[in-house]
């Protein structure tokens, strides 16, 4: 069965929050002058800081194209199936390269959903010749959406793909309130597939992990108390297993912020999260040790930055400049969603930080 729809990409909608520079316009307070949300960078200082510096370079993130089988509310990369943004063939050679040159142990592969590009097996398949890891981020429904994806998970085991999936909840009225009418039976499915093949069984080295992220204006729950219920309940009610489970916050980015503002918790959640600044995150934000790139080719500290438009700022930002002694010097750009990452227990692509 496909998966239904639940809505329009904000660019479709021609909303103006489909656009970079009014989101940081929200964000930044230019466009109210009730709100007071203190400066991130000015709170990265306070805690004994003086800006945020990049480690060694670990993993090159990559975002194949912003087309999505789903339309999630709170994407933060405002995909879906009107998206026609798809990095091309030439680009993933440029990243291939880079990749052996300064052999990046780790590829991360993210959209959209990544498997809609064309050239998605091809370069899953060029990464595992280099012999780097590979990760990638998988909205589970695209496997089952059409015949033609059925054989994805032997793909992956073939290549001992690293699966990160998203289900937000072991419910089906949570799951599809985010992500859309008949997301949580078609993911189910699919989760039923990738362990028939081993994927997330004991005894395989065939990780299999999935994405919790909250429903509503709140900050996730806490990691550990959050995958004994949702192990017990899947295996359970569905007799699904899987290795770990990733927490990660909502940013305040693009149709995520679009709900916030609708619903008139902007203020609220923003509070929320300075709130809960921790300093002890800082250490192991994933822009310290990860490089993003976007569906064209320019470099970004990380995925949220690349949604802002918020390049690396090295005078070389394009993955055919890639110049990786000025990127090692680089300061990382942060902005007021940066708050994000450092409430609580921290988020990240990888779940909690501390
Ligand atoms: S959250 Fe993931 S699955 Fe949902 S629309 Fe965005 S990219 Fe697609
Ligand atoms: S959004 Fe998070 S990962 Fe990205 S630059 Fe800010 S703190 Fe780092």
């Amino acid at each position: 069965m496909a998966t239904k729809q639940i809505g329009k990409s904000l660019k479709s909608r021609k909303n103006p929050l489909s656009e970079s520079i009014f989101q940081l316009s929200v964000l930044n307070n230019t466009l109210s002058l009730e709100s007071s949300v203190p400066s991130f960078k000015n709170m990265i200082k306070s805690s004994g800081h003086k800006n945020l510096t990049p480690t060694k370079l670990e993993v090159l993130q990559i975002n194949m194209g912003k087309r999505c089988n789903q339309t999630c509310s709170h994407c933060h990369v405002d995909a879906g199936p009107d998206r026609i943004e798809n990095i091309t063939r030439e680009l993933l050679e440029q990243c291939l390269k880079i990749i052996a040159l300064h052999s990046i142990p780790t590829v991360d592969i993210t959209g959209g959903a990544p498997e809609l590009n064309q050239n998605f097996r091809w370069f899953v398949e060029s990464c595992a010749q280099l012999g780097c890891k590979i990760i990638n981020r998988c909205n589970l429904t695209i496997i089952v959406s059409n015949p033609k994806y059925h054989d994805l998970p032997e793909f992956f085991a073939k290549h001992n793909v690293h699966l990160i999936c998203s289900l937000p909840y072991i419910s089906k009225g949570c799951t599809d309130a985010q992500r859309g009418d008949g997301v949580f039976e078609d993911s189910i499915r699919a989760l039923k597939m990738l362990n028939e093949i081993g994927y997330g069984v004991e005894a395989t080295d065939l990780k299999l992990d999935l994405v919790h992220n909250p429903i509503g204006a709140v900050l996730p729950a806490d990691q550990h108390t959050l995958e004994p219920e949702f192990k017990r309940e899947l295996k359970h009610q569905h007799g699904i297993s899987f290795n770990q489970l990733l927490v990660i916050a909502n940013l305040p980015i693009s149709r995520f912020l679009d709900f916030l503002i609708e619903s008139d918790k902007y203020d609220q959640y923003m509070h929320r999260l300075v709130d809960s600044f921790n300093p002890k995150t800082l250490d192991s934000l994933m822009c310290r040790n990860t490089l993003s790139v976007g569906w064209d080719g320019y470099i970004y500290d990380c995925d949220f930055n690349q949604m802002l438009d918020l390049k690396v700022e090295t005078p070389q930002h394009h993955i055919s400049d890639f110049n990786m002694d000025a990127l090692s010097k680089r300061e990382i750009v942060v902005n007021q969603h940066c708050y994000g990452c450092t409430a609580g227990s921290g988020s990240s692509c990888g779940g909690a930080l501390v």
